[in-house]
């Protein structure tokens, strides 16, 4: 039976500019096999084609309709479970606006809004057009009327959703304010709690399974953070390979609780392909 594979990025198949080694191959492999590989990623600024380049060029299996991000979890959450939203107030970068739009949503930029209330003197519904949702990621643009303008939309009673929590967001010289201290602000002034997508939530995982026409009971989920990836992977009864190639230690590994420990770690894409393998095989647990 072909395996499942959802494939958390940083810190598994790149660590900031860098290719983890050999990685791509491994999940090439699995893929010529004949498992489904979807990549999974809690980043809410980027278009999926941005992935698919950059694997690609890793040489690692990918299409775009294999790439699962928080902004496109985020869309694909929206059309199915919110059919009366037509328009979005999108607090975020660019990339979100245009899974927003993939999905054939009408997307106002917080951006667009607070000029408007800037230079028009409207508060933030009229400014935005009366959207029905606001949805949230990191927005490096962030402003007071950016925040007041999806204040406004929530206390008027657009529904609320959150690419994810991540408290910070680490770039490759600093740690910046990631989608989760955007999120409080917004919920802070607006008194309103989001749905929230990314991990440790299911819903990312939930998502990327159905891209692959799977049930993610059935995934394998592939990743370097246990409280990301390990907490969303058992929020939706998945097995884990936890990877220590990015930000968890062999020590941290090592000291997990029973109930949080992953199906095996993996060192190096060696062991991950022995593992993967040993899986596939019906050999190991
Ligand atoms: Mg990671």
């Amino acid at each position: 039976m072909s395996l499942l594979l959802l494939v958390d990025l940083d810190g598994v198949v790149y660590r900031g500019p860098d290719p983890v080694p050999g990685i791509a191959a491994v999940l090439a492999a699995r893929a010529a096999a004949g498992d489904d590989v979807v990549y999974v990623t809690n980043n809410s600024m980027h278009y999926r084609a941005d992935y698919v380049s950059r694997l690609t060029a890793l040489g690692a299996p990918v299409s775009p309709d294999r790439v699962v991000s928080a902004p496109r979890a985020t869309a694909l959450y929206v059309r199915e479970h919110e059919p009366d939203v037509r328009r979005v107030l999108a607090v975020g970068a660019s990339g979100l606006d245009r899974e927003l739009r993939d999905v054939g949503l009408e997307v106002v930029n917080a951006g667009f809004a607070a000029e408007r209330m800037a230079k028009e003197g409207l508060d933030g519904v009229e400014a935005a057009g009366a959207p029905q949702a606001v949805v949230a990621g990191v927005d490096p643009q962030l402003t007071y009327l950016r925040v007041a303008a999806a204040a406004d939309c929530l206390r008027a009673g657009a529904v609320f959703i959150a690419t994810n929590r991540d408290p910070v967001y680490p770039t490759q010289r600093f740690l910046r304010p990631g989608s989760g201290s955007i999120i409080a602000a917004i919920e802070v002034a607006s008194g309103v709690t989001p749905v929230v997508i990314g991990k440790p939530q299911p819903l990312l995982l939930e998502q990327a399974a159905h891209a692959a026409g799977r049930d993610p009971k059935e995934a394998i989920v592939i990743g370097d953070g246990v409280l990301t990836d390990l907490a969303a992977a058992r929020a939706v009864g998945a097995r884990t390979i936890l990877m220590l190639t990015g930000v968890t230690s062999p020590a941290a590994a090592a000291a997990l609780p029973e109930e949080e420990r992953p199906l095996a770690t993996a060192a190096d894409a060696g062991e991950l392909r022995r593992l993967l393998d040993a899986v596939a095989s019906g050999s190991s647990t």
